[in-house]
């Protein structure tokens, strides 16, 4: 990585503002996956070993700048304590005097985690003031919050103008095995894509036309593709004003020579609900009135040996309408392939994390972004202000 890492700046006991990104899903107060706060671990760990001192921080949920009480961060306080062994001292606030003052009493080994920093209406419109209050706290920046990179916000990127930046671990991680892809991939690259929406990945398909051999596309995004083919589709999800977007999409493919699998038969449904009458159906042959609500198994035969055959393999999208059980086969065994083929693997989209999590074969994937929004964003080829923000990598040390 270009970005100057946690390793290239001395943090022996110097006081540390750690950006992680703890937005966890919460039910009645409680956390219902911890991945995120795992993920963060080996970060705080390191620091902690050099007797560093650390104000941790993070946002949780969308408080637009108010304080909500649901969205408090002592629960997350906990559950970090937990698993580090050691206490988490909540702030009483994200910025000011008070948090300040505890901030600076921070002994070596000591950890302070600020409230949610959304709590703050400077937060999301990068405001200097609060960056520099922030950056008050500590002696140097550690962003190890991917998943919010694709924001600037002051916590994000403007506390970088007070303080010297470098990246934690799993920043270091997501971007090397997202670099990776875009950059140097194993080949042949497959770019499997699925999701709901076409418009949110044009940018995407986009991008990757220059880079990929080849093209897996499901999803409800698909049925546009099929519409621009003159496929009856029934009543499946469609986006009209993405059709011709999604023609030149295929002629520029077909011109660089490089293979579109589209869905060759679907499974269909009068409504998408649990209960639902199913059939399988070529793609010529969606009924009237009917969705298409996943990739069928003929698909799946014909992308397998693609995939097995993959040097890298990126995966963003579902294939189908996987919360509901009769709908997901064709997800789970696009991921069973991806996951048992020696192809670098790398997976992002909160929904596609999602499908591999409850199949519990995430670990079976080289990487497993935990930034959705971001991920896609720096598949896009876009620069994300959380990493442009961060310090070049240099020779020895960088001085804080
Ligand atoms: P990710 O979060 O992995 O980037 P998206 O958010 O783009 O994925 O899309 C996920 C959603 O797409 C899921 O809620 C899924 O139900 C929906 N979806 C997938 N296939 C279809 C389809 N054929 N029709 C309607 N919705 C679909
Ligand atoms: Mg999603």
């Amino acid at each position: 990585m270009q970005k100057a890492t946690i390793r290239d700046i001395d943090v022996d006991g110097r006081r540390v503002f750690v950006r992680t990104d703890f937005n966890v899903p919460l039910s009645d107060g409680r956390i219902t996956d911890d991945t995120r706060i795992r993920a963060a671990l080996p970060t705080l760990r390191y620091l902690l070993d050099r007797n560093a001192s650390l104000v941790v921080a993070s946002h949780l949920g969308r408080p637009k700048g108010k304080v909500v009480d649901s969205l408090r961060l002592a629960p997350i306080a906990e559950r970090l304590s937990e698993l580090l062994g050691r206490p988490v001292e909540m702030a009483p606030g994200v910025a000011g005097a008070a948090v300040r003052d505890e901030a600076s009493r921070l002994q070596p080994g000591e950890i302070l985690m600020l409230e949610n920093l959304r709590f703050e209406p400077g937060e999301e419109i990068n405001d200097d003031e609060l960056a520099g209050q922030l950056a008050s706290m500590a002696d140097v920046y550690v962003d190890d919050a991917f998943g919010a990179a694709h924001r600037a916000h002051a916590s994000t990127a403007g506390i970088a103008n007070h303080l010297p930046a470098v990246a934690g671990f799993l920043m270091e991680r997501e971007v090397e095995a997202l670099s990776k892809v875009l950059q140097n991939p194993v080949r042949p690259l497959v770019v499997v894509i699925g999701g709901a929406k076409i418009s949110t990945k044009m940018a995407v398909l986009r991008n990757l036309l220059g880079r990929a051999d080849a093209f897996v596309i499901g999803g409800g995004m698909a049925n546009t593709f099929l519409k621009a083919q003159g496929y009856e589709i029934g009543a499946s999800l469609v986006e009209d004003d993405q059709i011709e977007e999604a023609r030149l999409f295929l002629r520029q493919a077909d011109d660089k020579g490089v293979r579109v699998f589209l869905p060759f038969d679907v499974v269909v449904a009068p409504e998408v609900a649990p209960a639902a009458e199913t059939r399988i159906v070529a793609v010529n042959a969606v009924p009237d009135g009917w969705k298409i609500v996943d990739i069928g198994p003929q698909t799946i035969d014909r992308i397998e040996p693609e995939l097995m055959r993959a040097g890298t393999v990126v995966w963003n999208g579902p294939m189908g309408v996987f919360e509901i059980p009769a709908f997901a086969e064709g997800t789970r065994a696009v991921a069973r392939i991806v996951a048992a083929s020696n192809a670098f693997s790398v997976v992002g989209g909160g929904d596609s994390v999602a499908a591999i999590e409850e199949m519990g074969i995430a670990d079976q994937f080289d990487h497993v972004s935990t930034g959705g929004g971001a991920s896609l964003e720096f598949l896009e080829g876009r620069g994300l202000p959380g990493i442009d923000a961060l310090r070049e990598k240099v020779e020895g040390k960088i001085a804080g």
